[in-house]
């Protein structure tokens, strides 16, 4: 049984008191929100006041990107440890927009997702075609070779709480979103691929978020399909009231 989660990515939005204020209004919609694990993912300086602020309540907190050094000379880079130390759970690897404007690789991806499973952080590792490769018949290749070096010499063993988020790129704050059958089929993919490269019991158990402009009126038809396990929700996620009715309409 695999529990739901739906996360909110707030990118470069929101100052320490908006991330206050966003939290306040938001616990009290989601609080008999039992079913599904919320996460939020705010930037690096509202991580400290977003932990204090959910402090006690079911809803987790996320960073957006770490490095995979546990410390050391690089500058302006936030390690594994000091993320744990403050008591966030949770971390996005390979967004796209990490791909596409700060140098991200597959094989980046494989360091920082070995890095997270080593000190206990649930990794969401994304993953996604650009339009052009949907368009020229490529997107398993992709997915293919995203998650065969994104996930290369992962133990099986540690593997369990890997998340993978599935966003294919066309879809992403642009207001394109995947059909249910278009994200079904990927998902259905990319569960194939994970009982290769892992373990048919572990693609099994492995949460597959869709991400791509979900909205409140477009959440309950893609997160009921068999495959689908939540949501990671950009742009509707930076205001309670639509984050809240997006979680609500998946349930
Ligand atoms: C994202 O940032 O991961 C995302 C899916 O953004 P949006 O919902 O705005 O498309």
């Amino acid at each position: 049984m695999r529990k739901p989660l739906i996360a909110a990515n707030w990118k470069m939005y929101k100052t320490p008191a908006e991330a206050t204020a966003f939290i306040g209004a938001f616990l009290p919609l989601v609080a008999n929100q039992q079913k599904t694990e919320i996460v939020l993912c705010p930037s690096m300086t509202s991580l400290a006041v977003s932990l204090e602020a959910t402090k006690g309540t079911q809803v987790h907190i996320g960073a957006q990107t770490m490095d995979w050094h546990d410390n050391g000379a690089y500058t302006g880079e936030t390690s594994p440890v000091m993320l744990t130390a403050i008591g966030v759970t949770h971390v996005l690897i390979g967004h796209s927009e990490r791909r596409q404007y700060f140098n991200e690789t597959d094989e980046t991806v494989n360091l920082k997702l070995k890095a997270a499973l080593a000190h206990q952080l649930t990794p969401i590792v994304c993953v996604g075609e650009l339009q052009a490769e949907r368009e020229s018949g490529r997107t398993n290749e992709v997915l293919q070779r995203q998650l065969t070096v994104g996930l290369k010499d992962i133990d099986a063993a540690t593997a369990t709480p890997l998340v993978i988020a599935y966003e294919p790129v066309w879809a992403i704050g642009t207001g394109l979103t995947a059909t249910p059958e278009i994200a079904d089929e990927a998902h259905r993919f990319i569960r194939a691929q994970l009982a290769e490269i892992l373990s048919p019991a572990i693609a099994a158990s492995t949460r597959i978020l869709y991400g791509g402009s979900v909205k409140p009126d477009n959440a309950a038809s893609l997160c009921c399909l068999e495959d689908i396990d939540g949501a990671l929700v950009g742009g509707a996620s930076l205001d309670p009231n639509s984050f809240a009715q997006i979680i609500a309409n998946a349930s």
